[in-house]
């Protein structure tokens, strides 16, 4: 080992001792999903119902994460209803008093799992949109009669007297939309509206050339938005999330990396951020480790943990412990280097890749979509 190999190794070891608790989980249930949206967030290689971890696998990680000190979980997937055992999750989970979000896209719901769900102790749901338009809609996720069903199921979620947000990715194909989406959040009467721009990993960097929209038209959107967050203060409460390829400079990413948040995907896979699997990393996995073993002393959670694994500019730049050198993620795809400062900043040496992708992206009719499938990789 020479000099510099020992202090990395003793600045890797001082950021796990000085790391705190995780206080939100995602917990990626299953991969599978009647959508296949194009954007999805989901690894191009896809699980199968076989290789999801079982119940009691999945009880004893939420128990380990309530011990942890996990304040929130957030039930995700694919489509997380699909799980059977859902309401055993969500009973165990609020027994040990976490807050409990599940991330669907709604299609699959009845008002009386709704009411289960609640009564089991759910306390929000985000329902996802994929457009205003109903054609639009179908054509996004592949599934017909979604629009309809998801605004039906909307208003099951407030009829069960349970929060709303409304989760609606823009891209390409329904950013003109955004005025409407506003208008359907507040007649939905949701409290929260996430107008997210698609982030470009998984089948969302698989399809950037379709789902990327340009820099003009990102900005009237931007516009319209800014207008009513003012407009609806104290009545609809809305986040927005702007698309990295047109940043100045890049997104705190999970807050940091492993600081807050833990991942857990449907093989039990235990990951600091749901992209990271992107990386050139091994993972351990809830099956044979303990989950507090796996925060604290886990090789990918102190891969990126606090500051000292930065280079220049981040190691000598004022915003480092704002942005933590933005998404690791991004700067290995665009750059080959995980350490590299995110291309999203204009103060990368690679900030041009990201102006060159999204001409190249944008300059043409956008290709036709390929859809998230299992086996599709
Ligand atoms: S983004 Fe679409 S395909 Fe992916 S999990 Fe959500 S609804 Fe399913
Ligand atoms: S140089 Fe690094 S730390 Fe500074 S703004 Fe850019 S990404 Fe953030």
């Amino acid at each position: 080992m020479d000099g510099s190999t020992t202090i990395e190794t003793i600045e890797r070891v001082s950021a796990a001792a000085s790391a705190g608790p995780p206080l939100g989980m995602l917990a990626e249930l299953t991969h599978r999903c009647p959508l296949q949206c194009p954007y999805c967030s989901n690894p191009i290689h896809l699980l199968k119902a076989a290789e999801e971890l079982d119940t009691t696998t999945w009880l004893s990680a939420f128990s380990q994460a309530a011990e942890l000190g996990v304040l929130q979980v957030h039930l995700s997937g694919g489509e997380p209803t699909l799980r059977q055992d859902l309401e055993e999750f969500v009973s165990a989970l609020a027994s040990r008093g976490v807050y409990t979000n599940l991330i669907t896209a709604g299609v699959t719901l009845t008002a009386e799992r709704i009411k289960r769900l609640a009564d089991c102790g759910l306390d929000h749901i985000q329902l996802s949109l994929q457009a205003i338009d109903p054609e639009i809609s179908d054509k996004i996720g592949n599934y017909k009669q979604s629009l309809e069903r998801k605004l039906t199921v909307a208003r099951w979620i407030r009829e069960a007297g349970l929060p709303l947000t409304l989760n609606a990715p823009t891209h390409r194909h329904n950013i003109r939309q955004t005025r409407a989406v506003i208008e359907l959040a507040l007649n939905l009467e949701a409290d929260r509206l996430e107008i997210a721009h698609v982030q470009y990993y998984g089948w969302a960097a698989r399809n950037r050339a379709a789902l990327l929209p340009d820099y003009e038209t990102v900005l009237d959107e931007a516009a319209i938005v800014g207008e009513a967050k003012e407009r609806l203060k104290g009545v609809l409460n809305i986040d927005y999330v702007t698309p990295d390829y047109y940043a100045q400079f890049p997104k705190p990413c999970m807050g940091g990396w492993a600081k807050d948040v833990i991942t857990i995907k449907p093989e039990g896979k235990v990951l600091p951020c749901h992209a990271a699997e992107s990386l050139p990393l091994a993972f351990d996995n809830v099956r044979d480790k303990p989950l507090a073993a796996i925060w604290y002393g886990g090789e990918a959670f102190n891969r990126f943990r606090g500051l000292e694994w930065m280079k220049e500019p981040c190691r000598s730049c004022p915003r480092k412990d704002i942005d933590f050198g933005g998404c690791r993620c991004q700067a290995f795809a665009l750059t080959g280097d995980a350490e590299a400062a995110d291309p999203a900043c204009s103060l990368s040496p690679h900030h041009h890749l990201m102006a060159e992708v999204a001409k190249s992206a944008t300059a043409s009719a956008p290709p036709p979509f390929v859809y998230r499938r299992i086996g599709q990789a």
